[in-house]
């Protein structure tokens, strides 16, 4: 077990759960650290925020397939990405190097293969930064980013302006993703206890924020709860 294998940490997205489970009994008994994500969709969004050093990325795949989680990502990172093929199929070597794979492994393949790559892959990987000029860490949700670092938000890899309070309050929803926020926690957080006023303040940054957002995108990111809040999802 070497010192580097040690602290790489690798994401399996592989939706056949006895596949996954292989290929994580393998890499761990390596000395990899090792997460299993079924859904692409969700692998998406957990790779995009950055905390693995290698991703292996089956091609079928619920919601999202490799080739477009593959291509999405690339957006935002040049992390180490291995897919994994159907066997002998051409179009899909050639879809994978076309989106920005690193390398791929048709199925099925020898663990002795697959360990022989990723340590390959990964003596080839130089990073400079994270593939869009950002480090640390992110916020995603579908194309939108915003990386909290720098104050910046992207939207399709195009940054977009917000002002403090739009930012605060989208910032808000975001580390909130999927839970209904209510004006009054929304107030709370983004105004503070001390904010006098009524809660229409909220509707109307909800209102900015979606003219910069979901106008843009052609898409619906932040939804209304009638009667609730707000919640923005994917
Ligand atoms: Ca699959």
């Amino acid at each position: 077990m070497s010192e580097t294998a040690k602290k790489v940490k690798i994401m399996i997205v592989e939706d056949e759960q006895r596949i996954a489970r292989f290929i994580q009994m393998q890499l761990e008994h390596e000395g990899f650290l090792t997460e299993m994500e079924p859904n692409g969709r969700r692998a998406y969004e957990r790779i995009a925020q950055g905390h693995y050093d290698l991703v292996l990325l089956d091609v079928m795949l619920p919601e999202m397939n490799g080739f477009e989680i593959c291509t999405a990502v690339r957006k935002l990172s040049d992390i180490p990405i291995i897919m994994l093929t159907a066997r002998d199929d051409l179009d899909d070597k050639v879809n994978g190097l076309d989106c920005g794979a690193n390398d791929y492994l048709t199925k099925p393949f020898e663990p002795k293969e697959l360990l022989a790559r990723i340590r390959a892959t990964l003596r080839n990987y130089h990073p400079a930064n994270d593939g869009d000029g950002h480090g640390g860490p992110r916020l995603v949700c579908r194309e939108l980013v915003m990386y909290t670092d720098s104050y910046e938000v992207t939207l399709k890899g195009e940054k977009i302006e917000l002002t403090k309070k739009e930012y605060l309050l989208l910032e808000y929803l975001l580390r909130n993703k999927r839970t209904v926020l209510s004006r009054n926690q929304i107030l709370q957080e983004v105004w503070g206890y001390d904010y006098i006023g009524d809660t229409n303040v909220v509707d109307v940054y909800i209102r900015y924020l979606r003219s910069k957002i979901d106008d843009v995108a052609e898409d619906k990111y932040i939804h209304t709860m009638r009667g609730i809040g707000y919640v923005i999802r994917d």
